[in-house]
């Protein structure tokens, strides 16, 4: 189901005054506390792979990515090459990312548009990037913060949505709301610390389906209103 069609549960929200940046800010410390390790988990060696990395992680986990993208960018191993690539046999070594059909036209466009404008590197602005086929926000933010260092806004992907609602950080109906209500929450330096803090925690402990709150670092600051009976429940058993 698309995140945007989710219902945003009943929370509390922190306003982007004083006190909601403060508590913003504890709850960050915390989950860096937490998951220091925390990081973009596509494996990539540069910003070209991580931008295609990235196209292909939609609908997809990042273990799946990962184990198709050696292939790829061996066979591929820049814009160049990847602008030329028949589409059937970009298709065949991504098939098991799922809709790769979509995400072979994406990937070959991209670089097509990288090798027209961009002399085949990747631009490091996000006005450059969102104009490339198959790359919206989401993925500028996500190679900017981690090929550039460059803190153009926080990466809101199905964890991000979920996991910054629960804890009460934000309330919307779209990512992209979420991302400006997280923006004006946070200060700029920590926008990409941000997405792969509440990624890595909704991954590993606020999963969507049973989010472990017995044993979450985050329990006492967190605005998710059935966290008490679902540590009671896990405490039970
Ligand atoms: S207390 Fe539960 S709902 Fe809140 S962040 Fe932790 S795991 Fe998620």
């Amino acid at each position: 189901m698309p995140a945007k069609s989710r219902p945003a549960p009943a929370v509390a929200v922190l306003a982007p005054d004083a006190r909601g940046k403060r508590r913003a800010a504890a709850l960050l410390d915390r989950l860096e506390a937490a998951h220091p390790e925390a990081t973009c988990a596509l494996l990539h060696r540069n910003a070209y792979q991580l931008v295609m990395a990235t196209i292909l992680s939609a609908q997809c986990t990042d273990e799946r990515v990962n184990q198709v993208t050696p292939v790829l960018f061996a066979r591929y191993p820049d814009a160049r090459a990847l602008a030329e690539a028949a589409a059937e046999d970009v298709e065949e070594i991504i098939r098991s990312t799922g809709f790769f059909r979509a995400k072979a036209r994406s990937l070959i466009g991209c670089a097509t548009g990288l090798v027209a404008r961009h002399g085949g590197q990747v631009p490091g602005r996000m006005e450059d990037l969102v104009e490339l086929p198959g790359v919206g926000r989401k993925t500028a933010n996500v190679v900017l913060g981690h090929a550039f260092g460059v803190e153009s806004g926080i990466a809101v992907d199905t964890h991000v949505f979920r996991v910054s609602q629960r804890l009460g950080m934000a309330r919307a109906e779209t990512p992209e709301q979420i991302e400006e209500h997280l923006m004006a929450l946070l200060p700029r330096a920590r926008w990409s610390r941000t997405s792969d803090l509440l990624i890595f925690h909704g991954r590993k402990v606020c999963a969507a389906r049973s989010p472990r709150c017995g044993g979450c670092p985050v329990f006492d600051l967190c605005a998710f209103d059935d966290r008490i009976a679902i540590a009671s429940a896990g405490a039970k058993r």
